[in-house]
């Protein structure tokens, strides 16, 4: 494999010569290292993309999509070779991230196809002899910075429309998976046009800082923390930059007391403990009806005990271990603090005894949990279950609605009268009814309040990443008749 950084279709070190280490959550070893960017290499890649747009952009849509389908055919063509470094590096199951490139393969087809269909429209003319049009142009160098959990997924939510609609990129990977885009790059990024995608790794402070100041890149999509949201925010402003964010969320998932038990338990473990918690949509927070908690709760330990930790390569393997030293630090101590501020752990809540190496912890469930804990309010980025009882559904949305994120919710019920009423009073960009989690390529995805700012998927993603301009046709030419007047006379 290459360990460079990826501009203009050649392989680059960093010009400082700078590395980091990669490393293997499941033996806790250092697998490699990448650069460790500067102002400079990212100079160097907005430069390649710059020149590459003028080209690019001017290309038809449909010669766009013959390229896009080729980057998703060569991206399947790869998969388990790619997904095998997500596992390696992230620790995320084989199977899973096998999933991740056909989530990636299944964007560009759709995004290419879609900006073929959607170039402009024409509206009502303000005369007879006169036409409007409104035609979308792309904005140019697309700064794209990104985050570990799903490093080719989310890739390709931003990459996909972003191409698509005549943008290039400048990719800054997370310091935790720059691998797997590195090597995914390797392996089909080389058949796309030169300079139009590239990527450059490197810490956040100081690769991703300068994508986000620099002149050249009029937009940045982010997806991380909101803490790191914020300061992009702030940064971008100084050249009102266009942002578009998706953060950190708090999902609440609540159960009412018609609720099937047996779903609702099963989708509150898989939708708290998939991808070992590490999901921005994870299921954060469970309010149960008070007639039926004890019911659901012993439901949910036993979902709970099936799940089965282990090797990222093992197939039988749920939940590998968690990212990285840092994400299972910060699990170890969320946990500590919900036990002093008074939760108690029913199962889990410590590293797993099963295994003498690697960073995995065991699936974990609390009661005891009263609102303003920090266990409900702050994002744990865990796998982690808090349980509070409800008495009431106009609680339960409250509840639901009590942290500053926004980003989705579930209600398992049988009443669809309960279930509109969540939908329309929970403030957040997705709303499941019955199932977590759920998402639709063709379905805006984002968030509501602190949750961010923007959409991914959909018809709405594609116009994240264009610029609407109105061009007026004169048919004779009247320059302002109705304000000189006739002056023949
Ligand atoms: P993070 O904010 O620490 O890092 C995300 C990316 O930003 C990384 O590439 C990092 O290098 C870069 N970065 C860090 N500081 C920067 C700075 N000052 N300037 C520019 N770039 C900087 O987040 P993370 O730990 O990688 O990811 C976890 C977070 O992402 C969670 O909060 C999670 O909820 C969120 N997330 C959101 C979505 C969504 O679609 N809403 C999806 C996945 C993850």
């Amino acid at each position: 494999m290459t360990y460079k950084n990826f501009i203009d279709n050649e392989w680059q070190d960093a010009s400082s010569g700078k590395k980091f280490g990669v490393f293997n959550p499941f033996t806790e070893e250092q697998i490699t290292e990448v650069p460790a960017s500067s102002d400079y290499d990212i100079d160097m890649a907005v430069r390649a993309a710059k020149f590459a747009f003028e080209k690019w952009s001017g290309l038809t849509a449909g010669d766009r999509r013959d390229h896009l389908r080729t980057l998703a055919n060569s991206s399947r063509e790869h998969a388990e070779s790619i997904a095998r470094t997500i596992s390696t590096e992230m620790g995320k199951p084989f199977k899973d991230a096998m999933t991740e490139i056909d989530d990636l393969a299944d964007y560009l087809e759709y995004y290419s196809e879609l900006a073929r269909d959607q170039v402009g429209r024409i509206v009502a003319p303000v005369d007879n002899r006169s036409m409007s049009l409104v035609r979308y142009e792309p904005y140019g160098v697309v700064g794209c910075i990104i985050p570990w959990n799903y490093p080719l997924s989310l890739m390709g939510w931003k990459l996909a429309p972003a191409l698509a609609a005549g943008n290039t990129i400048v990719m800054k990977p997370s310091e935790v998976t720059s691998l797997s885009i590195l090597h995914w790059a390797e392996l089909v990024a080389g058949d796309m046009p030169q300079g139009v995608i590239n990527v450059v790794t490197g810490y956040g402070q100081e690769a991703g800082e300068a994508l986000v100041k620099h002149p050249q890149v009029p937009i940045i999509t982010f997806t991380g923390s909101v803490q790191t949201g914020k300061r992009i925010a702030r940064l971008a402003a100084d050249n009102l930059k266009k942002v578009s964010l998706e953060l950190g969320g708090k999902d609440p998932v609540i159960i009412c007391d018609d609720a099937d038990i047996e779903v609702a338990a099963r989708g509150t473990s898989w939708g708290g403990f998939v991808n070992a918690g590490q999901v921005c949509t994870s299921v954060e927070r469970v309010y149960v009806y008070d007639s039926i908690v004890d019911r659901f709760t012993e439901a949910l330990i036993e979902e709970t005990k099936k799940v089965r930790l282990g090797d990222p390569m093992d197939n039988d393997t749920d939940v590998g271990p968690m990212a990285s030293e840092a994400q299972f630090n910060n699990t170890i101590n969320k946990v500590a603090l919900a036990k002093d501020q008074g939760c108690r752990v029913l199962i889990g809540g410590k590293r797993s005894e099963k295994f003498e190496r690697g960073y995995f912890y065991e699936p974990t469930i609390f009661d005891n949990v009263k609102p303003g804990m920090d266990i409900v309010t702050e994002e744990s980025f865990s796998p982690v279950i808090p349980i509070q009882k409800i008495k009431s559904f106009q609680e339960a949305i409250e509840f639901a609605n009590s942290t500053k994120y926004g980003l989705g919710c579930t209600i398992f019920t049988k009443d669809i009268e309960r279930a509109m009423t969540a939908a329309d009073k929970i403030k957040s960009g997705t709303v499941c009814i019955n199932n977590p989690l759920m998402e639709n390529i063709a379905a805006p995805f984002g968030g509501m309040k602190q949750s961010g700012i923007g959409r991914e998927h959909g018809i709405e993603a594609l116009e994240e990443f264009r610029e609407a301009k109105h061009i007026f046709i004169d048919y004779d030419h009247s320059v302002k008749d109705w304000w000189f007047g006739d002056k023949s006379e």
